[in-house]
């Protein structure tokens, strides 16, 4: 499993080094212009020496920033510990806190854009590798006025988070839409979700393999066996056990034997809908859907790499959840997902 490192960028207090190029034209010769000394909010130092240059070409000048210094007062060492602080659970105001006690001086706002900027250097470090196994899940977070659906996408191969949607999971065509770009420029080649028809129709219409995770599918089933079984007599229970036996074990031609079980069932056409179904109609209702999605349970067992369960992205989910707990609603979509994005990654 990749990992995300604690890279914590150093900062010089003067830059020895000259520039190599020019802000404003390809000039690569300057003078030395002046220079003076630049406040900086930073746990080691409190001020940098900063140069001024002049162009030997366009005769502007320009200012030239010691390592890890750039035109805010913060270092970049300053922003990526605010982050940081942020990621392992600190609230903003915790974050003012702890860094107050070691001298530190930090604005709520400052440390809000300091986490916006990590959030969206992540995503851009993630914009163009490779990922195969994509893991996507709904969730709803507070936001504006009311909870927001959200749709994340998950690395499967490193754990990560790859990007948040603002999407709602049981539109077919809203999750196609959110899907397609991702297919293309990742080269997503499987998806893991949980069952909902929705991603069905986007894997089958953007040609992915699909794994339905396996978690969801005995917990609805088991339920949905265990209640069928109060409500048929007991002639039944011997097949409704051997439908448990083969979700418990998923063998590699399980649908076959299903599609037999389902069709020694009669045939019972009153309801349509399942609140009108009687216990039986259900039962062959059960089998028949267990029948047809049986290949999409087992993409895991000859496809390298893909999880039988989507827990991973489940994961990556409760991390947003619980940052998002601590931020008092998000006030708009762009903050919530750069907020999610940071949450959601996992350090080591
Ligand atoms: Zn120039």
């Amino acid at each position: 499993m990749s990992i995300v490192t604690l890279q914590i960028p150093e900062v010089k207090s003067i830059e020895t080094e000259r520039p190599h190029q020019c802000p404003y034209c390809p000039g690569e010769t300057f003078q030395r212009w002046g220079g003076g000394v630049k406040a900086v909010r930073d746990p080691y130092l409190g001020e940098v020496w900063v140069y001024r240059y002049r162009c030997c070409r366009c005769q502007r000048t320009f200012r030239h920033y010691p390592q890890g210094v750039k035109r805010a007062s913060q270092t970049q060492r300053t922003q990526v510990l605010v982050a940081l602080g942020w990621i392992m659970g600190l609230s903003y105001r915790g974050l003012v806190a702890l860094y107050c006690a070691f001298g530190l001086k930090i604005e709520r706002m400052s440390a809000w854009r300091d986490v916006q900027v990590y959030a969206r250097q992540l995503e851009k470090e993630r914009h163009w590798q490779k990922v195969r196994v994509l893991g996507v899940d709904g969730a709803y977070v507070r936001g504006w006025g009311k909870t927001q659906p959200v749709l994340v996408a998950v690395d499967l191969g490193t754990g990560q988070p790859v990007t948040v949607g603002y999407v709602e999971e049981k539109d077919p065509q809203a999750v196609k839409r959110f899907l397609e770009p991702l297919v293309q420029r990742l080269g997503v080649s499987v998806i893991v979700t949980d069952d909902l028809n929705s991603y069905k129709v986007a894997a089958r219409e953007l040609n992915l393999e699909h794994q339905v995770c396996q978690f969801h599918v005995r917990r609805w089933v088991g339920r949905a066996l265990r209640d069928l079984r109060l409500h048929l007599p007991p002639e039944w229970h011997a097949l409704i056990h051997e439908v448990q036996g083969l979700i418990d074990e998923l063998p590699p031609k399980g649908e076959k034997r299903l599609w037999q079980l389902y069709r020694q069932l009669p045939v019972n056409r009153k309801g349509r809908r399942s609140e009108d179904m009687a216990p039986l109609e259900l039962l062959r209702h059960l089998i028949g859907r267990l029948a047809q999605d049986w290949a999409n349970y087992r993409v895991f067992d000859w496809q390298a790499e893909v999880p039988w369960t989507n827990n991973t992205t489940e994961q990556v989910i409760g991390r947003m959840k619980m940052r998002a707990r601590t931020v008092r609603g998000y006030k708009n979509w762009p903050g919530m997902a750069s907020g999610l994005m940071a949450a959601g990654v996992r350090i080591h």
